[in-house]
């Protein structure tokens, strides 16, 4: 008997996902620019530190106990070059997709909060809604390329 083919969502596409995460700040959910990183092993911008509970990992942390993270400064920086590019890319495919933001804690329910029309490809989606502030850290987003794209 033939498998079915995993859905969309489903653990094989949410890699670009995974990734982005590594680069959001745990508390503001935007792309970090100046990465801390906690005793936990997770991240938040320096000026985000945890003024309370952990949302990771539930502990207190005491702001002495955060260093900073420079690599992933710099990681992060390269990858906003390298995501430029890709940006170009997309453009020139004409690439047009549909992009919901999802919540993933309730598994069952259209629980869509933004959805949009999107010229670039997932990862981008992915990024440019951590920067906007819109990917909160347990959101996903649904991704559907249409394609021909309409026209404008
Ligand atoms: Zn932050
Ligand atoms: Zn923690």
């Amino acid at each position: 008997m033939a498998e079915e083919p995993q859905g969309l969502g489903s653990s094989n596409t949410s890699t670009p996902r995974e990734i982005v995460r590594l680069f959001q700040c745990l508390i503001c959910y935007r792309v970090i620019t100046e990465p801390l990183m906690l005793p936990c092993g997770y991240h938040c911008c320096q000026k985000c530190q945890p003024p309370g509970r952990c949302p990771s990992c539930n502990n207190v942390h005491d702001s002495q106990h955060g260093r900073i993270d420079q690599t992933l400064g710099m990681v992060a920086a390269c990858f906003e070059i390298e995501l430029e590019r890709l940006r170009v890319a997309s453009l020139d495919m004409n690439l047009c997709a549909e992009v919901g933001v999802l919540d993933i804690s309730r598994p069952n329910s259209e629980s869509r909060i933004i959805y949009k029309f999107y010229q670039h490809s997932k990862l981008l989606a992915i990024w440019d809604l951590a920067q906007d502030g819109i990917l909160g850290w347990q959101n996903d987003i649904s991704y559907f390329e249409l394609w021909p794209s309409p026209e404008k």
